[in-house]
């Protein structure tokens, strides 16, 4: 017998299995709708023309190839830092806020996960949206913790459940750690309006519940960085001691680098310098140190003025060609005379459309019109371009009437 003849067969990843099924697929006008990439309106991946200057820079540098220190490149992580809180953060100003380089937003809610199971005093469990990224629930009890969701999205409204979500944030056990996506919720593109973020965070300071937030998107929401920060800000300014995953997949389209930062925001600059100490022992064995090259093209471009402001237009340019997508599909099944409603289509905001479809009319368009997404109905607005809304429309059209 084999040594790992015991070794049982795992299921396959929902999203890139979808991926998997698409290429197999022989149609010409075939429309992938999975994938959690931007892609242009030729429906190619982009790279940024400021990722592209800053990696023509490099180059030119000859820079070596040593390792960076455990929490990574400092010119990266200051930078990540007051894209995130805003160079005039009182985190930022009073030297409370711990930041460290990780491996994309995925590692830095590993990071998180595996600090919070060792050093938060008020027990495991961490509150996540229902629904929320299929990733979040083995991040954190791979980390050590247990998951439990609250009240997020109302299927029949199509939006916040508010009530529900408030609702459980008073009544779940105190000072419990919570998961919020700070913009661009993955996978509903229902987001909270400022107003509703003011409501979360007076119900979440009343329980003395622990802020953990995910901001994989910021910028990819409204085009606009700092209008997406507004919830992470806004608690800082309410003094919440929190921590956030950052990601630069979305915004910088550097997927494939894997450059994000995971950061604390403590009470004194002591505290800081303590939690550095820790962080540093939950990386260490992990993996050493992060990948340089990445953080190098992110801190070339935040640091340098004419080039962030070139990159934060190019944000926006891929924010309002998503934004473009969602009326011009909107519009289609209007136009087709859909006797559904279908402002939710525009209403919501992100990478991605919770559509409502069923999982029998996911499974529809799949097999009767070449259009794949995953079965709980999320659309990737990115998979949307000019020359397949008007299919894609009649595909949605057919299955739903
Ligand atoms: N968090 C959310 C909500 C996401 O949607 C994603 C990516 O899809 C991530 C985190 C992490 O992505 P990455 O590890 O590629 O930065």
């Amino acid at each position: 017998n084999s040594v790992f003849a015991k070794v049982t067969q795992g299921p396959p990843d929902a999203i890139l299995g979808i991926t998997e099924a698409f290429k197999t697929d022989s149609f010409a006008e075939k429309i992938n709708l999975g994938v959690g990439a931007y892609r242009d309106d030729a429906g190619k991946p982009y790279v940024l023309p400021s990722v592209k200057e800053a990696e023509l820079r490099l180059v030119q540098q000859m820079l070596d190839k040593e390792y960076a220190g455990i929490t990574g490149v400092p010119a990266f992580t200051k930078l990540a830092a007051t894209l995130a809180y805003s160079p005039e953060s009182k985190a930022i100003t009073e030297d409370r806020l711990m930041i460290t380089q990780s491996i994309s937003g995925t590692g830095a809610l590993r990071i998180g996960g595996e600090f919070l199971a060792r050093w938060y005093p008020h027990g495991k469990t961490i509150y996540v949206p229902s629904p929320t990224w299929a990733n979040h629930g083995a991040v954190f009890r791979d980390s050590g913790l247990e998951v439990k969701s609250y009240r997020y999205y109302d299927q029949k409204t199509i939006s916040l459940d508010i009530d529900g979500l408030l609702d459980d944030l008073s009544s779940i056990p105190k000072k419990s750690m919570v998961l919020l996506h700070a913009c661009a919720h993955n996978p509903t593109g229902v987001d909270p309006t400022p107003d509703q973020w003011k409501m979360i965070a007076e119900v979440m300071k009343k329980n003395e519940l622990f802020p953990f937030f995910d901001m994989a998107y910021q910028g990819f929401a409204s085009g606009d960085a700092d209008k997406d920060a507004f919830a992470l800000r806004y608690f800082v300014e309410q003094d919440f001691e929190l921590v956030l995953a950052q990601s630069f997949a979305k915004n910088m389209g550097l997927y494939g680098e894997r450059v994000g930062a995971f950061s604390l925001v403590t009470a004194s600059p002591e505290e800081k310098k303590r939690v550095d100490s820790q962080i540093k022992i939950v990386v260490r064995p992990l993996y050493s140190n992060p990948p340089v090259h990445g953080a190098r093209i992110a801190s070339e471009i935040m640091g340098d003025e004419k080039l962030n402001a070139q990159w934060l237009g190019e944000v926006k340019g891929m924010a309002d060609r998503i934004i473009a997508m969602r009326s011009l599909l909107r519009e289609n099944l209007e136009k087709l005379g859909s006797s559904r409603s279908w402002t939710h289509i525009t209403s919501q905001i992100g990478m991605f459309c919770y559509s409502g479809l069923t999982p029998e009319q996911v499974d529809d368009l799949r097999f009767k019109h070449s259009v794949y997404l995953t079965r709980d109905g999320r659309i990737s607005m990115a998979g949307v371009t000019t020359k397949n809304v008007t299919r894609l429309a009649e595909s949605i059209y057919a299955v739903t009437e």
